[in-house]
């Protein structure tokens, strides 16, 4: 993948073509971005409500909580040239399952991992999984030259019986660097997240830190990546623009937390610096949940490759310019 540059100060940016502002008007819009009026309810509006540009939705109905049966067989049915099926491992007799959908020129210039339902009760981030795969299954063009895997339920235990923990009461995004003594679902899922080097990776999960609005994304760095795609996704979706307890912000729907052992703490051991994960608004409707998880993954994933150019940063940001 090409180095991304965020630099404000350095030439115009190859994607969007805007040239950098001059020194004075620079500070203003940073200033403006530390208070604008139109987040002072935390949560910054979409700017329209069409669909995504960036892929077609071609996957499924909605995936029902719960229902890893159904999951599977949909799984099941995406097989095909290209498309690998993996079973990683069991966990109390449930298979932790995973798919890689090979580009259609090798070798890929990006290699994509999303992982999902490491928190069994978040069932929107496998629904999303799925849906992502199937649009990608209908149309092998929008993998043209992205290698994409993906494991759509981690806890497969939290997820049958709706709990956020597994069957053990453990915490799965906690203990994922932890070793030797990691539960079995991170021994299982090592397999598919040590198999060579990730470009890209995104967790999947929803969280009621945000109410019922507010998508919002969390680094330990690589946060470069983020800012590119989060104006596409803000033109669509509500997300997180306050500070809260346990999230902390550092721009429109980014923000960095003190968690530890999490994947994509591990992910970025491994050398995948642009590790995310993506919280949906877990008190939202279920739908609107799992389309925005899956948009929000389009979004970063085209912002990486670059194909097609996400839009030009920036309407929400310099709407709020103070007179004069
Ligand atoms: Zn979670």
């Amino acid at each position: 993948m090409p180095p991304l540059r965020l630099d404000p100060t350095s030439a115009s940016s190859p994607l969007t073509g805007l040239e950098p502002k001059p020194k004075a008007q620079r500070r203003r819009t940073l200033t403006t971005i530390e208070a604008p009026k139109r987040w002072v309810l935390g949560v910054s509006r979409p700017t329209s409500n069409g669909p995504s540009p960036l892929l077609a939705l071609r996957g499924g109905e909605l995936l029902k909580k719960r229902d890893l049966v159904g999951l599977f067989e949909r799984l099941d049915a995406l097989a095909g040239p290209g498309v690998q099926l993996e079973t990683a491992g069991l966990v109390d007799g449930h298979p932790i399952r995973w798919v890689r959908l090979a580009p259609l020129e090798a070798p890929p210039k990006l290699r994509v991992l999303i992982t999902a339902g490491v928190h069994g009760k978040e069932a929107a981030g496998p629904a999303a999984a799925l849906q992502l795969l199937e649009s990608l299954q209908a149309d092998p063009l929008l993998r043209r030259d992205i290698e994409w895997t993906v494991v759509p339920v981690i806890c497969p235990t939290g997820y049958l019986a709706g709990t956020r923990r597994n069957g053990k009461g453990i915490n799965l995004n906690r203990v994922c660097t932890k070793s030797p003594n990691a539960p079995a679902e991170i021994k299982i899922a090592r397999q598919v997240l040590d198999d060579g080097h990730y470009d890209l990776s995104i967790d999947l999960h929803a969280s009621k830190s945000a109410g019922d609005r507010g998508f919002f994304a969390i680094h330990n760095g690589g946060e470069d990546l983020l800012a590119l795609a989060m104006p596409a996704f803000l033109a669509r979706h509500e997300v997180l623009d306050r500070s809260t307890e346990l999230y902390e912000r550092t721009s429109p729907g980014i923000f960095r937390s003190k968690n530890e052992g999490t994947f994509k703490d591990y992910l970025r051991q491994r050398g995948t610096e642009r590790s995310y994960t993506v919280e949906a608004p877990a008190l939202a409707p279920y739908e609107k949940q799992v389309e925005g998880l899956a948009d929000f993954v389009r979004c970063v994933v085209a912002a990486a490759s670059m194909d097609p150019p996400i839009p030009p940063r920036a309407t929400p940001f310099i709407e709020v310019l103070p007179p004069g």
